[in-house]
């Protein structure tokens, strides 16, 4: 029996999923997670790694020894072979993580083969398989979290590019001026671009962006005199419940999603689209309003494309999944 791990590793959590790879299914349904440490570093981080496996092993019911390969997807900046960048990352703080060789020094830990994605593509490559298919589909996913994720499959197969990059949906820019409300913004992203997807459609756009033009426009707001990172982190919520100005919020995020979306139609005609993240960990009735949204925000398609928009399934464990389904195809297995 050959067993294949996908482990997602985050600033704070690892997550395990083990997948029989000749019966074609997951032996853990459920969220399986152990601390990751990685603010303590690399030693002990990939301590935990290896230990947290164990524990997966366990749950599954199978011997650790079984486990044949892994997939390992992290939050980037890092190189397609998984080393992370040597300026630093936000989820790897720790000075010693900069430049470290995270695929390599994984294999070197638990003596087994290790294949490398981002966290969005390994998402993505997840929901595409799920929704899509593995029959040499394509699509295109967006995860909304703190930045922009996803990933890009085409024909089946996922375009991590040449350096790694490949896929990063959150940084193309998008004609945002078009957006009803939005005319005399200038939407700044950290990656130093004006006017990208991520620089809206994230949370981080919400806290930089979109709250300070919007709140203003509302006085008697509940979320005046909030710090500012802690009224973004409540504006899905209050979207949910019905605000107007949250519900305005959103309906900008779902606007330049659609934006987006159609720029993909036109250079790919994919098969559908994914959408994730944090954003839409929301009632069934906001999810489907936003959807309404992406599509109002997209120009006419020709006759003939008709746009599939679904939403990401198992969230939380998407990365996991992907992880594990990219060792599979790479080794073989
Ligand atoms: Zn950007």
């Amino acid at each position: 029996m050959a067993i294949v791990a996908g482990i997602d590793l985050g600033g704070t959590a690892v997550n395990f999923t083990l997948r029989d790879s000749a019966r074609g299914t997951f032996l853990i349904d459920a969220l399986c997670e152990h601390p990751a440490l990685s603010t303590h570093g690399p030693d002990v981080c990939l301590r935990q790694i290896a230990t947290g496996l164990e524990i997966a092993a366990l749950q599954a019911g199978v011997p650790v020894g079984d486990i044949a390969a892994i997939g390992l997807d992290t939050p980037g900046p890092a190189s397609a072979d998984g080393v992370l960048s040597a300026k630093g990352s936000t989820n790897f703080a720790h000075p010693a993580w900069a430049g470290f060789d995270l695929r390599g020094q994984l294999a070197e830990r638990l003596q087994r083969p290790v294949v490398y994605l981002n966290d969005g593509n390994a998402a993505a490559l997840w929901g595409h398989s799920a929704v899509f298919g593995s029959d040499g589909a394509t699509s295109v996913s967006v995860i909304i979290g703190t930045g922009t994720g996803g990933g890009l499959v085409v024909d089946g197969r996922m375009v991590t590019g040449r350096n790694g990059f490949g896929g990063e949906v959150g940084h193309v820019l998008i004609p945002w001026r078009s957006i009803a409300g939005l005319e005399d913004i200038r939407p700044h992203c950290n990656c130093g671009r004006t006017g990208d997807l991520e620089s809206l459609c994230s949370l981080t756009g919400i806290r930089q962006t979109l709250l300070p033009h919007f709140l203003p426009q509302y006085p008697a707001h509940p979320l005046h005199g909030v710090d500012l990172a802690a009224a973004a982190t409540r504006v899905r919520g209050l979207a949910d419940g019905g605000d107007a100005m949250a519900r305005e919020i959103f309906r900008v995020q779902a606007r330049a999603l659609g934006l987006f979306f159609d720029q993909m139609v036109n250079l790919f005609d994919p098969d559908g689209f994914l959408i994730g993240g944090g954003a839409l960990e929301a009632s069934r009735g906001f999810r489907d309003w936003f959807v309404t949204e992406v599509r109002a925000g997209m120009p006419v398609q020709r006759e003939e494309q008709v746009t599939r928009i679904e939403l990401m399934p198992d969230g939380d464990t998407a990365g996991a999944r992907g992880a594990a389904l990219e060792a599979v195809r790479v080794f073989g297995l």
